[in-house]
């Protein structure tokens, strides 16, 4: 039924490892395998969701328990043979169809906690910056654990009492014909807990929204699109629930002269005619910040390509180097003084056909077509 991997075996303990084995297991691996660790590798990626979800689900006894008893089963689209379909986000649902199922309503431990919302922040960085990489601060506003109640949402010497509605369960019973039902209860939203004196500083929300400057490393050679996630820096989870993450979506700034291909860097450089057909050496500005020598020989045609070697972008994660390519454009003089149009018309009327093989070859194609058409 299902093709994943054991839970216990993508954490690499024993099926009966305690919760300090388990969590030393979970940081070793996560540390391992951490996306800003091994940045653009997707199998990487894929580890890390997977030692994430085995944890997920192994540090909470209840869900461990019914992973030992039904396997991944437990936790999939229509597990269980039920019909109860859920989908995207388990994790927090999973909790009230556990309950719904197996009649645990009062061992609920998590006491309405939830995690934080995930931040999406754009970063437009230049060419240059990510030729050379950089550290970015960036300030972000945040909802983050209030210090004043530490998440609970209640003033600083009163505690939380206990839900009258359902006696701290965070479930009712209600009766409906012949079936009693357990529903979460209104009263505290499964909480168990009521705040009658709420904080001051978050007014009883447990959050508080603050500006956090954070350091944001960007690697060299990174592209345009890239994603970068700084695990637990998302919102603050709700009453003592994990954070979000932050994402951070690099976009690269237009360049004036130079496109990127990849890892190689495109210009185009205009030329005079003269040099063009006499042959010469002029130079172009490199991505850092230098200048290049770029040779050119007699008789270059428009649009040709010079590569100019490892003077392009690095490679994410290695020491390798594009190229650079500069493609030249033949520029027609404009604007001749009545002395240059006489040395012009001059030069026409001793250029013979081997001056201009392409005109020459092309009106020869353009002689031989019209003969063939006649013809037919
Ligand atoms: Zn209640
Ligand atoms: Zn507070």
């Amino acid at each position: 039924m299902s093709t994943k991997r054991c839970y216990y075996e993508t954490l690499e303990v024993e099926r009966n490892a305690d919760d300090t084995k388990l969590k030393s297991a979970f940081r070793k691996l996560a540390m391992k395998w951490h996306p800003d660790r091994n940045p653009g590798d997707a199998q990487s990626e894929v580890r890390f969701k997977e030692i994430n979800e085995a944890y997920e689900v192994l540090k909470d006894s209840d869900k461990r328990a019914a992973y030992d008893r039904f396997g991944h089963a437990a936790f999939e689209q229509g597990g269980m043979g039920n019909g109860h379909g859920f989908g995207a986000g388990f994790a927090s649902s999973f909790s009230d169809i556990f309950e719904d199922l197996f009649g645990m309503a009062g061992q609920r431990r998590s006491g309405g906690r939830e995690r934080g919302a995930d931040l999406r922040y754009n970063m437009e960085i230049t060419l240059e910056e990510a030729y050379l990489g950089k550290t970015a601060q960036i300030e972000i506003p945040v909802s983050v654990t209030c210090e004043s109640c530490s998440g609970i949402g209640a003033k600083a010497g009163s505690k939380p009492k206990t839900c009258s509605m359902c006696g701290g369960a965070g479930r009712v019973r209600q009766a409906q014909g012949f079936f009693t039902l357990e529903r979460t209860c209104p009263g505290c939203q499964g909480r168990g807990q009521m705040i009658e004196d709420a904080c001051s500083s978050c007014s009883g929300s447990g959050r508080v929204a603050r500006e956090r400057t954070l350091s944001v490393n960007i690697p060299q050679g990174v592209e345009d699109g890239t994603r970068i996630r700084l695990a637990g820096e998302g919102e603050a989870g709700v009453r003592g629930g994990p954070p979000g993450d932050l994402y951070i979506f690099l976009s690269l700034a237009g360049h004036p002269f130079f496109q990127r291909d990849g890892a190689d860097l495109h210009c185009r450089v205009p030329i005079s005619m003269v040099t063009a057909a006499l042959g010469g050496e002029f130079e172009v500005p490199t991505i850092d910040k230098g200048k290049t020598k770029v040779k050119i020989p007699a008789g270059t045609q428009s649009a040709r390509r010079f590569r100019i070697a490892s003077k392009g972008m690095p490679v994410l994660r290695s020491r390798q180097m594009g190229d650079m390519y500069v493609q030249v454009m033949v520029e027609t003089p404009q604007n001749l003084t009545k002395r240059q149009q006489e040395l012009l018309a001059e030069f026409e009327k001793l250029s013979s056909g081997t001056t201009q093989p392409e005109a020459t070859g092309f009106f020869a194609k353009v002689k031989d077509f019209f003969g063939k058409s006649a013809a037919n």
